[in-house]
C-alpha cells in the first residue's frame, strides 16, 4: 500500500464472464468512479465461481492495495460463495446484518408459502466484523471488511444495476471517499464532439495531447463521436478545477460547434434538451435505420416533451400509405433519393403536426449497393418551419450494417442540432471509416 495516491484492485467474479457469455461492465464502471475519487486502479482480474477462486485472490491482493472491490457471487445460488469464503478467509463466522434477514423472509413469503431456505436468508448475512451496504436494487446485501494484512475489501453484488445502486445509494462511494478519496487533488472531464473524424480532430488539439501536459489529455472515437478526456492537477496557484476549465475554454475556441457536450453527454440528450428549451417538437420517418433514431431520442428521460410520433416505413408502399410519398416519385428517383427523403420528412412533419421532422433513407448493406447508390449512402431529410431539404451522406462501411445505421442516426441528430442552434450544416464529403 502506497504512501501517496491510494490504490484499488477490481475483481469481477463469475464463470459466465470467463466463458465470454457476459461482458464485464462492472470493472469499467468502478474504474471510472475510482478515477473520480482520485484513486489509482492498479489492476483488474476476473475469476470463476469455483471453490477457492475468490479466497486465492484475497491472499494475492491483501496488503498490496488500499481497497479491493469484488463484484458478484453474493446472491442466493449455489455458486455464490463470496460471503462464506470471505468468512473462512477471516477465520470467522457469518452473522445477521441487523434488520436484513426479516425482510428477506417476508420477500420470500410473498412468492411462496414456505419459510425461506437458509441459502436465501444468507443474503442478509456478512462475516463477523464487517459493515453492511444497503442494496435497494436487489435482495443481496453488500458489505466491507478489513482483511488481515490491512486492505479494505468491499463485496458488491454482480448485476450492474445493483453495483451502481450499492455504490451510489448504499454507502459504498461515500465510505471510500471519506476514507481514501482525494477529489480536490485533481479534476476530470470529458468533451464530446461529432462530425469530424478522430484523425482530423486530433490535428486541431495535437499540442494539448502531448505527453507531460497538464491536463493529461486523451482522445477516443466511438462511431461518429470523438471524445477528449482531460485529467487536470493543481498548478501553481491554480486549482485542478481552474486548470480544467481553462482547457474547456480552449477547446471551445478551437473546436467551435463540433463540440456538443461534456462529461458523458450524448448527442441525443443534447438534441432533446435543445428542443425542450425552445419548446419545439420532432417526428421521425425512418427506413434504413428501422427505428434506431426514435430509439435514440426516446432513450432520453424527458423525450415525451419533444417527441410524439415516429414512423418506420421500410417498404415503398409504407412510405406512400403512411407518409403520403408519391409512388411516382419513388418510381422515378428510387427510395434512396433526395426527393424521397424530402417527401418522407415533409409527410412526417405534416401528419404529426411537429415543428420538425427527420427522415432517413439509405443503403444499409451489406448487399444492395450499386455504383450510383453504394452501400452506406444515406439521404437525410429535414422538414422544419423554414421548409424541407435533404443532404447526402456516405457512411463508412467497415463497421458493417450497424455502423451504417448508427452513423446515419448520428448524422440526423447532428443535422437537427445544427438547425436548432443556427449552426451551418457540415458539408457532405464522405466520412472515412
Ligand atoms: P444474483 O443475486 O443475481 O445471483 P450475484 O451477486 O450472485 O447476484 P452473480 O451471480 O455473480 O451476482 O451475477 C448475476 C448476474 O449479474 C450475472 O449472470 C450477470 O448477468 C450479471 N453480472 C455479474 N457480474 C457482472 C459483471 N462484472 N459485468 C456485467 N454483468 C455482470
Ligand atoms: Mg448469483
Amino acid at each position: 500500500m502506497s504512501e501517496g495516491k491510494r490504490t484499488a484492485f477490481l475483481l469481477s467474479i463469475g464463470e459466465e464472464l470467463l466463458e465470454g457469455r457476459i461482458v464485464d461492465t462492472n470493472a469499467p464502471f468502478l474504474a471510472e468512479e475510482f478515477l473520480g475519487l482520485g484513486m489509482a486502479v492498479v489492476g483488474m482480474h476476473t475469476c470463476g465461481d469455483a471453490p477457492g477462486s475468490f479466497a486465492e485472490q484475497l491472499s494475492r491482493w491483501d496488503g498490496e492495495v488500499d481497497v479491493l472491490v469484488a463484484t458478484g457471487g453474493l446472491g442466493p445460488t449455489v455458486d455464490d460463495r463470496v460471503r462464506a469464503e470471505c468468512a473462512e478467509f477471516l477465520k470467522t463466522t457469518l452473522v445477521d446484518i441487523p434488520g436484513a434477514v426479516e425482510p428477506l423472509q417476508d420477500y420470500f413469503s410473498k412468492n411462496d408459502e414456505a419459510d425461506a431456505p437458509e441459502y436465501f436468508l444468507a443474503q442478509g448475512r456478512m462475516p463477523s466484523g464487517a459493515s453492511a451496504f444497503r442494496n435497494r436494487a436487489g435482495t443481496a446485501w453488500a458489505f466491507y471488511v478489513r482483511l488481515p494484512k490491512g486492505s479494505l475489501l468491499c463485496c458488491l453484488p454482480g448485476p450492474p444495476h445493483e453495483v451502481q445502486a450499492v455504490w451510489r445509494d448504499g454507502g459504498a462511494k461515500t465510505m471510500l471517499a471519506d476514507s481514501f478519496g482525494m477529489p480536490e487533488a485533481h479534476a476530470f472531464g470529458t468533451f464530446q464532439t461529432v462530425g469530424v473524424p478522430e484523425a482530423i480532430l486530433e490535428l486541431q488539439v495535437r499540442d494539448l495531447l502531448e505527453h507531460g501536459k497538464n491536463p493529461r489529455m486523451g482522445i477516443t472515437a466511438r462511431g461518429k463521436v470523438v471524445t477528449l478526456s482531460a485529467m487536470a492537477h493543481p498548478e501553481g496557484d491554480a486549482s485542478a478545477k481552474t486548470v480544467l476549465e481553462a482547457t474547456a475554454v480552449e477547446l471551445r475556441n478551437r473546436l467551435g460547434p463540433v463540440l456538443f457536450g461534456r462529461d458523458g453527454d450524448t448527442l441525443a440528450a443534447r438534441v432533446v434538451r435543445v428542443l425542450a428549451s425552445q419548446g419545439q417538437s420532432v417526428a421521425t420517418a425512418e427506413s434504413c435505420t428501422g427505428g434506431q433514431l426514435s430509439q435514440a431520442l426516446t432513450d432520453i428521460p424527458g423525450a415525451s416533451k419533444v417527441f410524439r410520433y415516429g414512423w418506420i416505413t421500410y417498404a415503398d408502399e409504407a412510405k406512400s400509405s403512411e407518409l403520403g410519398v408519391d409512388a411516382a416519385l419513388i418510381q422515378k428517383y428510387g427510395a434512396v433519393s433526395e426527393e424521397v427523403a424530402c417527401a418522407m420528412a415533409d409527410g412526417a412533419r405534416q401528419r404529426s403536426h411537429s415543428d420538425w421532422a427527420l427522415a432517413l433513407t439509405g443503403v444499409a448493406g451489406p448487399d444492395g449497393g450499386t455504383s450510383a447508390k453504394p452501400v452506406g449512402l444515406v439521404w437525410l431529410g429535414i422538414a422544419g418551419p423554414h421548409g424541407v431539404t435533404a443532404i447526402r451522406r456516405q457512411q463508412g462501411t467497415r463497421a458493417g450494417r450497424p455502423g451504417v445505421q448508427q452513423g446515419a442516426v448520428m448524422d440526423a441528430l447532428d443535422l437537427l442540432r445544427r438547425e436548432l442552434l443556427g449552426i451551418p450544416s457540415l458539408d457532405s464529403t464522405p466520412s472515412p471509416d
